[in-house]
Order: C-alpha cells, then structure tokens, then sequence
C-alpha cells in the first residue's frame, strides 16, 4: 500500500466533552485520533474550561484544538471521528446538549467543502471562542479560507464573550504532547 505515502494534509480538530470526566475524555480522544495508523498528531493546545454557549444550563466543558497530519480524505476523516465518538460511548441526540466528546473538523488544508452532513471550515468556528482560542496557540497564522483572514485576525473580531479559561492539567501533564 503506498497510502502512507500520499500527500498527508494538515487539518485541525476540535475536541470537546462535558459528560462523565470531560478532561480525560478530551486526552482519551486525542489518544485514540493520535494511535490511527493513517493520522500524525503534530500539534496540540492547551485544554480550557469552556462556559457552554447556546445551550446554557449544561455542565461547562473541556475544550482543545490538535492539529493532525493525514493522507485520510475529509469523509474519512469525519467517518473514522464519528466511529470514534462512537466507540466512547457517545449516544444519538447529544446534539447542542451534553456530550462524552465531540470531534469536528475545523479546517481540512485550504478546502472549502459543503456537502451533506461534511462543511469545512466549520460552520461556527470563526464565532467560538472555546474554539478560537485553543486554535490560535497552535495556528495564529493560519487563514480562514472562507473569510481569507488569520485565526488571530477572527479572534480580535470576535464578539462571543463566554468564558475560556486555560485549565492547570495537574496529574495529567504527562499526557499533553507539546
Ligand atoms: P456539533 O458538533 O455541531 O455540535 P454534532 O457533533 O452532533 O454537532 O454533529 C452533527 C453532524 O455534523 C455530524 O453528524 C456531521 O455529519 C456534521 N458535520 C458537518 N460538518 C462537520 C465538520 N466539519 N466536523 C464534524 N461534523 C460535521
Ligand atoms: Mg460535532
């Protein structure tokens, strides 16, 4: 198989949990994406305690951002997070509400995708800060392809004002990349 050794595309995910023990749910998650054969985890931010924006009366979350080096197209991609999720034992209708973890694509290289059940850049991400933050520590300079702006030029525009604070990982250090 020369899979491997096809163009591997730089794409960002979004973690998130609130159900059960979100951080270890979020460093599960990251473990999981990290050990596939066909994906390299090559960045990863900090984790933050997010304030839930929409849905308001639920748990807060932990929330990160990675970046991941893989050869896998977005669909792929999307399947093998879903299976994932799955895996984790998140259930059907956790959609808005509460959640083991939620893995979504944020940005798949420079594609602009708009399918069923597939939009890249992800639709909300320029309006989150529990995304934008933990994106910026790790792609600044990345552009919205969409917007053709940096991160950190959405973050300064930004007018979600929920709280995203850094959390202290504590006995959990050891398990952050960089
Ligand atoms: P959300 O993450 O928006 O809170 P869900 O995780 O329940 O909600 O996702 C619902 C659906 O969103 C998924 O079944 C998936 O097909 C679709 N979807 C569309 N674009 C994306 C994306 N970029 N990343 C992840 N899921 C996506
Ligand atoms: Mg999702």
């Amino acid at each position: 198989m020369l899979e491997g050794k096809e163009k591997r595309n730089s794409c960002f995910i979004g973690i998130g949990s609130n159900l059960g023990d979100p951080l270890s749910n979020c460093l599960d998650a990251i473990e999981n994406v990290a050990s596939l054969e066909q994906i390299t985890l090559t960045k990863q931010s900090s984790l933050y305690k997010t304030e839930p924006v929409g849905f308001r009366d639920q748990d807060w979350f932990i929330n990160g951002v990675i970046e991941v080096k893989t050869a896998y197209s977005p669909r792929t991609l999307l399947e093998t997070f879903k299976v994932i999720e799955y895996e984790m034992g998140r259930k059907e209708g956790e959609r808005w509400g509460p959640r083991v973890i939620d893995l979504d694509i944020l940005f798949y290289g420079q594609e602009i995708i708009d399918e069923e059940g597939l939009v890249v850049p992800h639709p909300e991400l320029h309006k989150r800060r529990f995304i934008l933050v933990p994106l910026n520590e790790i792609a600044p300079y990345v552009i919205h392809p969409v917007f053709g702006i940096s991160v950190q030029g959405l973050l300064g525009r930004l007018e979600d004002t929920s709280e995203v604070v850094p959390l202290d990982l504590g006995e959990y250090r050891d398990r952050i990349l960089t």
